[in-house]
């Protein structure tokens, strides 16, 4: 028969265990209360057992359980005396935060009376971190990704905006989309290209300027985006408001062909991290600064595209010596018009207006004398027909006036004050002033002087020819030709 093994007194190895274990291990009484740590326990948190002895784990650690279902599941086990594992942030006693795993054990005497809870507990700080960085890492993909997406929807609606209104609108919607925590500007080159005019601005609380000087702006000084707040040595341009709060912000040129045509603006102000996170939030940057430059670059060809396409179509509705409307648009608008006349019933009116003598100013003066007194009528037009007037030209010395929602007698003061006008303009040809010109015109009125367009229209050369036949130099109303 086999002799069992003597089993010899287990006492100093348990010791020994206990003092050597890499595991930190801590003993508390059925209240919780602390009653010994090994020296493991004390490497990893810096507490000793004078500090603990007596009290609750958890006010010495300051642990931070952030899950209220974790904490009531835990405190469900211990009630009931299950062994349960807990992962959560304490502090040493320098301060710094420490990920513990802990696993916690209730005991027992022989009798079956519970007399301590033994804890054992090991770092997990590092595998915690780069758990994080992992996620982190995810996330930050996962975000990239939904912004392709989201900036291949962008360019495909850029794309198919029509005017130059439609694409500002979508624009600002496709930008508060993408970056939802910039407020954002962008300014386009007034005609006269020494001012930049507000055109959008969204997400913002602040008027931003309506205007600004290209000087005023590091990108457009420069001729390359610009971003404020991302490096030791650098300077906020006059425009910004980063002046006063020192938020970082974007400038990036809006370019097409070689010519900058306006400047896109974002501004990170309300969205100022904790100096914790600073890095984080440079991180942060460096990422929009990438996407605000694909975002510019789309803009750009988007605007480039409309300005080509309003060009086209403003070569096929304006007339090229006045950049008055053409006869094209004038029977469009006229059609439009009488058709919104009818069920507004508010009267629309056209005015035929007509050089006098032209041929023989042309034969005296040469044609290109002729051309210049014809482009210094259209530019007087423009600058007086406002508002409910359109001016039109119809070909050679011809023009039509399209008015909305004015009586036969506004029309006839319109068109008087008009002739006298054009008698007063004064033209330089070589060096001399040309002879004064003088027009004559004729007006009708719907539905009066003719229900169709075809027939206003007739009706107002009738008008006209007789404003010729009365001498020239003359306004005269259909409605009030005498047969
Ligand atoms: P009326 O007072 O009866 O209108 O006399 P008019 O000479 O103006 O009339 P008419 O229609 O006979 O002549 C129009 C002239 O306008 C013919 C042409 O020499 C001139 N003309 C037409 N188109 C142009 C243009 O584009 N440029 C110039 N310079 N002259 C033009
Ligand atoms: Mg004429
Ligand atoms: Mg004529």
């Amino acid at each position: 028969m086999a002799r069992k093994p003597k089993i010899p007194d287990l006492q100093p190895y348990a010791s020994l265990a206990a003092e050597f274990t890499q595991d930190a291990l801590m003993v508390t009484d059925v209240n919780d209360r602390v009653v010994w740590i090994n020296s493991g326990f004390e490497r990893l948190t810096g507490f000793t057992l004078q500090d603990m002895l007596g009290k609750l784990p958890g006010d010495i650690l300051r642990g931070e359980l952030t899950n209220k279902a974790d904490q009531a599941r835990i405190d469900d086990d211990i009630a009931n005396l299950r062994s349960l594992e807990i992962e959560m942030q304490y502090r040493r006693k320098d301060d710094t935060p420490i990920w513990i795993e802990s696993r916690i054990s209730p005991v027992f005497d022989v009798q079956g009376k519970h007399i301590n809870f033994v804890s054992s507990s090991r770092d997990v700080t590092e595998r915690r971190a780069l758990e994080r960085a992992t996620a982190e890492v995810t996330e930050n993909e996962q975000l990239r990704q939904q912004e392709r997406r989201l900036l291949s929807q962008v360019s495909e609606w850029l794309y198919s905006a029509k005017s130059l209104d439609e694409l500002l609108q979508v624009i600002s919607r496709s930008l508060e989309t993408l970056m939802p925590e910039a407020e954002g500007q962008l300014y386009i080159y007034s005609n006269s290209r020494d001012t930049l005019d507000l055109t959008i601005n969204w997400g913002g609380i602040e008027l931003p300027p309506p205007h600004i000087e290209p000087d005023d702006c590091w990108a457009l000084r420069r001729g390359r985006a610009y971003a404020y707040g991302m490096r030791p040595i650098e300077f906020p341009c006059g425009h910004s408001h980063a002046v006063e709060d020192d938020s970082p912000y974007f400038c990036v040129p809006i370019t097409a062909h070689g010519q900058t045509n306006g400047m896109l603006h974002l501004n990170f102000g309300t969205f100022a991290p904790d100096r914790h996170e600073r890095e984080k939030f440079k991180y942060f940057l460096d990422q929009r600064w990438e996407l605000a430059l694909l975002c510019a670059e789309q803009i750009s060809l988007a605007i480039a595209n409309v300005q080509l396409r309003q060009e086209l179509l403003d070569q096929s509705v304006r007339d090229p010596l006045t950049n008055l409307w053409n006869r094209r648009w004038f029977l469009e608008a006229a059609h439009r018009q009488v058709h919104s006349s009818k069920t507004s019933r508010k009267p629309c009116s056209i005015i035929s207006i007509d050089v006098d003598h032209f041929k023989k100013f042309n034969d005296h003066h040469g044609h290109d004398a002729g051309d210049l007194v014809l482009r210094a009528l259209g530019a007087r037009m423009l600058e007086f027909f406002t508002d409910n007037c359109a001016p039109c030209r119809m070909g050679g010395e011809e023009f039509v006036i399209l008015c909305t929602n004015m009586t036969e007698d506004q029309t006839m003061q319109l068109a008087e004050d008009f002739r006298v006008q054009v008698s007063e303009i004064v033209i330089k040809y070589s060096g001399e002033e040309l002879p004064r010109i003088t027009v004559s015109a004729g007006i009708a009125v719907w539905p009066d002087d003719g229900q169709l367009v075809t027939d206003l229209i007739k009706s107002a050369d009738l008008a006209l020819y007789r404003a010729k036949d009365l001498g020239r130099n003359r306004v005269q109303s259909h409605a009030r030709m005498v047969a």
